[in-house]
């Protein structure tokens, strides 16, 4: 049976990065609609040129093209391997989508986990965020630097920083964050998946094992 979970949390809350080691970890696939939106901006792709500009404004993207990417994804990559959905679903109705969907593939939520991060660190987080283009690794010019300055240490291709992540639009997204993502978490509460808050702003390896410990018990 597959295993399929949600990392939930504002941007910046860590949900990329922990999303990845805990896939490593588990055997699970890593679903970020971000980074798939991302890809299609870059390919210039028709689903890109639609979502760019909701992107570059720090709002959502409408449901009805995040959803067809999920459902893609369940219905090829992730057929039968369990999925880490990260930054989906977003609103409500993306929420009761997935329901839809996951029930009538027969697969059970196990959990949804929230990471909490007040937002002075968020915010200090997010400006910090560079990402190598090469291989999608992630670091923090504050917390987690790269050994050479604008480098990746895995590839050694050029570090960038998210168009996003400017000061004006990370204020949006943390207000579209508490808008229309945040209140999910009583959608998921009232649901027979459990949830799980976790403190965020304990030190990655921190985050990564409490996260483990959570799915182990
Ligand atoms: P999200 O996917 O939730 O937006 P990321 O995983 O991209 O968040 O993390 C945002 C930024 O904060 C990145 O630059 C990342 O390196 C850094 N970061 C992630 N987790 C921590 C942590 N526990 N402590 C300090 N910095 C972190
Ligand atoms: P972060 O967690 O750091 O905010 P993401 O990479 O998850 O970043 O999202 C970046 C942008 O992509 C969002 O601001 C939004 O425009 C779009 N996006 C990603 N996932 C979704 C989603 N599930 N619903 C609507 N828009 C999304
Ligand atoms: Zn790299």
């Amino acid at each position: 049976m597959t295993r399929d979970l949600i990392l939930f949390g504002p941007p910046g809350a860590g949900k990329g990065t922990q999303g990845a080691l805990l896939a490593e970890r588990l055997g699970l696939l890593r679903l970020s609609t971000g980074d798939v939106l991302r890809d299609a901006v870059r390919r210039g792709t028709a689903m890109g040129r639609e979502a760019q500009r909701y992107m570059d404004a720090g709002d959502l993207v409408p449901d009805d093209v995040i959803i067809g990417i999920v459902r893609d994804y369940l219905a090829g990559e992730a057929a039968d391997t369990g999925v880490i959905f990260d930054g989906f679903p977003r609103t409500l109705p993306q929420a009761k989508r997935l329901d839809d969907l996951l029930e009538e593939l027969n697969r059970p939520l196990q959990a949804v986990l929230v990471l909490e991060v007040e937002s002075d660190v968020l915010i200090k987080r997010l400006s910090g965020r560079r990402s190598c283009a090469g291989c999608g690794a992630t670091y923090n010019v504050y917390f987690d630097p790269p050994r050479e300055e604008g480098l990746c240490d895995r590839c050694g291709a050029a570090l960038s920083q998210r168009a996003d992540d400017d000061p004006a639009t990370v204020q949006r997204r943390l207000a579209v964050y508490a808008e229309q993502t945040e209140p999910l978490i009583v959608h998921y509460r009232k649901s027979d998946t459990d949830v799980h808050h976790i403190d965020g702003e304990q030190s990655v390896d921190h985050v990564q094992r409490e996260l483990v410990e959570l799915l182990e018990e």
